[in-house]
């Protein structure tokens, strides 16, 4: 009883929403396996001992396919990946399933002005799925999940409250008003500032460990 209390109680809202969604998977490996097996493993890197929750492919995948809206956050590391044609690839599936998505593109994302639109389109994503953080940054509180791929700086809410930060007073992407936010990169290392992101600790969100190509080629898996 005491652990699977502590299992409940650290997986906070994540494994609440996948409980409650969680009608095709068995409740004994959802308290038990958590995401993946991994939940509130202690992270590696400049987090330190700090706790954050990681979760596979799969649980990615179980957690998009049962999301009304989807908001995708695209930054360096999907070029680097070069992960757009498989993002593209879920997104479809999504949208088979009935999902809502649109695409976040945030001004300086990536490293060069328009890195994100030009890989998008040539990913073919519709352009009317793709909008400009001032048009769409009101709706994350209204998006199931944020889906977070290669970006970092972006989304960090230091760039609000910091003013030591070096980011201080960067628009940033309002991911955490999500209901759930998904961060696929490699590591919990930073991004081009070189500052940690608060956001990676939050109980509203699961890292999702792997290159981003690759993680979305199995969550397409997973969700298809
Ligand atoms: P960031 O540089 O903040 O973060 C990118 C993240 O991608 C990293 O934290 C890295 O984490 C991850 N990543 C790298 N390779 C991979 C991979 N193969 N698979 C998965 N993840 C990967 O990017 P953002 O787009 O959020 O922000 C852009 C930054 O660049 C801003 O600070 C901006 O000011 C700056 N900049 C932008 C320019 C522009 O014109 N757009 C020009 C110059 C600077 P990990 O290593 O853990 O995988």
């Amino acid at each position: 009883m005491i652990i699977t209390g502590a299992l409940v109680g650290s997986s906070g809202a994540i494994l609440s929403y996948i409980m409650c969604k969680g009608m095709n998977r068995s409740i004994f490996n959802v308290l038990l396996g958590g995401f993946g097996g991994d939940s509130a493993a202690a992270a590696a890197g400049p987090a330190g001992d700090r706790a954050v929750k990681s979760g596979s492919a799969e649980d990615a995948g179980f957690i998009l396919k049962n999301a009304s809206k989807v908001i995708i956050v695209p930054g360096y590391g999907m070029a680097v990946a070069q992960a757009q044609h498989a993002l593209r690839e879920m997104s479809d599936l999504l949208k088979e399933e009935g999902v809502e998505v649109a695409y976040a593109v945030h001004p300086v994302a990536g490293r060069m002005p328009g890195h994100m639109n030009v890989l998008l389109a040539e990913a073919n994503v519709p352009y009317d799925e793709v909008f400009e953080l001032e048009e769409i940054n009101h709706e994350f509180s209204t998006a199931d999940v944020a889906f977070v791929i290669g970006a970092n700086d972006v989304t960090n809410p230091a760039a609000k409250t910091d003013t030591a930060s070096p980011i201080y007073g960067m628009p940033i992407l309002d991911v955490e008003n999500s209901g759930t936010v998904l961060f696929l990169k490699r590591s919990m290392a930073s991004g081009y500032a070189g500052v940690d992101n608060e956001l990676f600790f939050r109980d509203n969100t699961m890292m999702v460990f792997g290159d981003a190509k690759k993680t979305t080629e199995e969550i397409v898996q997973a969700v298809g």
